[in-house]
């Protein structure tokens, strides 16, 4: 069961959505099971992206096909794995996986217990995700377009410096994800990347979400490394702590219907770059990808 709750949001909403004045109230629905009140399973929903997995800040690790992007999946699965036995340790009773890399960086073989994961081409974008699920995790996730310590930065398109704006506020993929998750009253709880990717997420997110940043970017293509021993133990004492957090997390929400504005640029036929613009209006946050 949900209540929707629009504060009254003024010209400066957008602080409302970022402090949680236009949050949802979300109380835990109860379902009935042999004549009792049982309360619901609390299911989370992982959304795990490639570049801000432990070990990666190479494009060539996430583009090209070849042994450099082997490796980086097998990182992100053991970033992976330590967040799904975080969040089953703490209280986790269901967790999907959702393979959010576009070329994919699942390694089936590396699947731990604990989970279902959603891999493949032309799959629907966060397959499954409803308002059954109490939590939202961004692993692996990157900041966005432009950012200057933000390892392998992009929004959407690293080739076409893709740039996005909704109500005027230039987002990255992690708020139109939690924008998207925030459709449905799901708050996002954890988001994991380098530390640029932590700092965006505080500053969209609000301070009351797990960060972990297994990273810290010095340019596009060069970071500061934490071992692996070291990155997978914060991930999965963040996952734990993460589950405990969840009360306290609202869902991001833009309101409807969203002034948008899409930047990018295209090689013309001179062979010299082109600035395109388009504007327009996204009268539903589920179509936010299709802008
Ligand atoms: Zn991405």
């Amino acid at each position: 069961m949900r209540w929707w709750f629009f504060g009254n949001l003024g010209s400066c909403f957008w602080a409302g959505v970022i402090l949680g004045v236009s949050g949802a109230c979300i109380i835990a629905a109860t379902s009935t099971v042999f004549g009792q009140e049982s309360p619901a399973p609390k299911k989370i929903y992982i959304v795990t992206d490639l570049e801000g997995a432990s070990g990666v800040y190479l494009f060539a690790q996430t583009r090209e096909s070849g042994p450099l992007n082997e490796k980086a999946k097998e990182f992100l699965m053991g970033d992976l794995a330590a967040v799904v036995r975080g969040l089953r340790d703490g209280g986790a009773d269901e967790v999907w996986v959702f393979d959010g890399h576009g070329s994919g960086a699942f390694v089936p073989e590396l699947m731990v217990s604990g989970a279902v994961y959603i891999a493949g081409r032309g799959k629907p974008l966060l397959y499954g995700l409803d308002d059954s699920f109490v939590g939202l995790v961004q692993l692996g996730a990157h900041a966005m377009n432009g950012t200057p310590d933000g390892v392998l930065a992009h929004t959407q398109s690293s080739f076409h410096e893709n740039r996005y704006w909704y109500h005027g506020v230039e987002s990255g993929e992690l708020a139109q994800v939690a924008a998207y998750a925030g459709y449905f009253g799901v708050p996002t709880i954890m988001v994991t990347g380098d530390e640029a990717t932590c700092r965006e997420a505080k500053q969209f997110l609000g301070d009351s979400l797990v960060t972990v940043a297994v990273k810290k970017g010095i340019n596009m293509e060069a970071a500061v490394l934490y071992p692996f021993e070291e990155t997978r133990r914060a991930l999965y004492e963040g996952a734990r702590k993460a589950m405990a957090v969840i009360p306290l997390c609202k869902p991001y929400q833009i309101p409807v219907p969203i002034q948008a504005r899409k930047e990018w640029v295209e090689v013309g036929p001179d062979l010299k770059p082109v600035l395109r613009v388009k504007e327009g209006v996204i009268d539903d946050v589920r179509k936010i990808f299709e802008f």
